[in-house]
Parts: structure tokens; sequence; C-alpha cells
């Protein structure tokens, strides 16, 4: 089976040569990451100018640096390689959890995955300002979970969140769905001009049963996600306000 390694840090972070050396066990694993750090990409593809690889051999796996974001080494990994079948990313520096979803890099690599018709896993690990996270306690964890996930064929597109600390076990979950504070700090440069910092603060306890509330309970986290964003409620409530006999 031929794996596609990417991530929204860069190539040369710590978390991806983790993923790199576990994923190895299981099929023959490439990776085409950002040569720069794209985090917060969200899916963007780069439309207006083309893109470049550069040979960089990674934890005895060959890389590629691409000067693009997570879905563009997801694009072009896949069609240089050929035949890939699984698409990993990360292990991201952070969590992405619940709506942060929406904007991560790290998810965008395993979506573009099944954009392409592939299956995609993304990693994440909790970063504190004290300490990155421990990825020689993590990597039996990816291995872990790279097992259940590879014997389970129908979870085409899985999140994956590790704990803090050392995980107490792994639990089936659903994205934390609470809103955010945004926030929006004025500052100045060195001339006077305003400039803001744009940050999001968690606004809500995480509910029962959520991403969130699993790795605060400190075990890891695999949400199945799917890409139809249909609303079917509403569009149910549509149709019958036409009455519409469909
Ligand atoms: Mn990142």
């Amino acid at each position: 089976m031929r794996i596609l390694i990417t991530n929204d840090d860069g190539v040369y972070s710590p978390g991806i040569a983790a993923l790199a050396e576990v994923a190895q066990r299981f099929g023959e694993a490439r990776i085409f990451a950002p040569d720069v750090e794209m985090s917060n990409a969200g899916q963007a593809m780069t439309a207006r100018r083309p893109v470049s690889a550069k040979h960089t051999p990674i934890a005895g796996c060959e890389a590629y640096r691409v000067d693009g974001t997570p879905s563009d080494c997801v694009m072009l990994g896949v069609a240089l390689w050929g035949n890939v079948e699984l698409v990993l990313s990360g292990v991201n520096i952070g969590s992405n959890l619940g709506n942060g979803m929406w904007h991560s890099g790290t998810l965008a690599g395993a979506k573009q995955g099944m954009l392409l018709g592939l299956r995609g896993i993304a990693f994440s690990a909790p970063a504190t300002e004290k300490a990155q996270p421990d990825f020689a306690m993590l990597e039996p964890w990816i291995g872990r979970v790279l097992e259940t996930l590879l014997a389970m064929p129908a979870h085409r597109l899985v999140n994956v969140n590790f704990p803090e600390h050392a995980p107490r076990g792994m639990q089936w979950t659903r994205q934390s769905v609470r809103n955010y504070e945004a926030k929006a700090v004025p500052t100045r440069d060195p001339e006077g001009h305003a400039y803001y910092w744009l940050a999001v603060l968690p606004s809500e306890d995480a509910g029962e049963g959520t991403d969130r509330r699993a790795v605060e309970n400190g075990f890891v986290s695999l949400t199945p996600l799917r890409l139809d964003l249909t609303d079917h409620d509403a569009l149910g409530h549509a149709h019958r306000a036409e009455g519409w006999q469909g």
C-alpha cells in the first residue's frame, strides 16, 4: 500500500518524522509536505502560480518539500507518485478539535486525500507553552490507531487527536461544534500604524461524547468525518415547506 504523508507544520517538523517512522511499517511511505509552516491554511490550493517539489529524505523515507499548501502537497504527490491509497497528515503540533477543524491545514491534507477518492487520516497532539508533544511516547499510539483504522475500510476520513499526557485508551467521538470567541487585539507597528492580532478562544464547555471531552479526559479521540456540508434537516424542512414530493 502506498501511503502519502503530509502536514501543515512544514517538512522538517518532528511530528511528520514520527508519523513517517510508524507509517513505514504499514506500507510504502513517501512525504510531500510544505517547505515552510502552513498552519491554519485550511483547504487553500495554489492556483495562480506553479509549485516545485525538492528532494529532502526524512526519517529514512523518500521526502519532498513543496512550496505550497497541504492540499497542494497531496495533489502533487498523488499525481507524481501514483497509486496512492492512503493520505496521513500530521502529527500536528497543536490540537485540531471542534470548530478548529474548519481552519486546520493538517485536517485539510487528509480531506484532500478524500477529495481525490482516497482514505485520509489526520493526527494532532496538543502543545503547551512549556512542552512540545512527546513523539516517542506517541509513536506506539500512532501504530495502534493505524491498526484500528486500517481494519475498518468504511472509515474514509478520520480526525485523530491525542491527549496531553500518555493516553488512557481510544474513544470514538463527534465533533464539538461550540462557537468560539473571536478576538482582535490592537497593536501598533514601529511607525505607529494600527495592526491587530486575530485569535479565537473556546467559549463553552465541550459536550458529552465530543472530541474535546475525550482528550480532556486523557483519551485518544477518533472522529469519523464526511465531506457533505448539506444541512439535511434544513433541506427536508425547505422541501416540506414547498410541498415538495420527493
Ligand atoms: Mn500546524
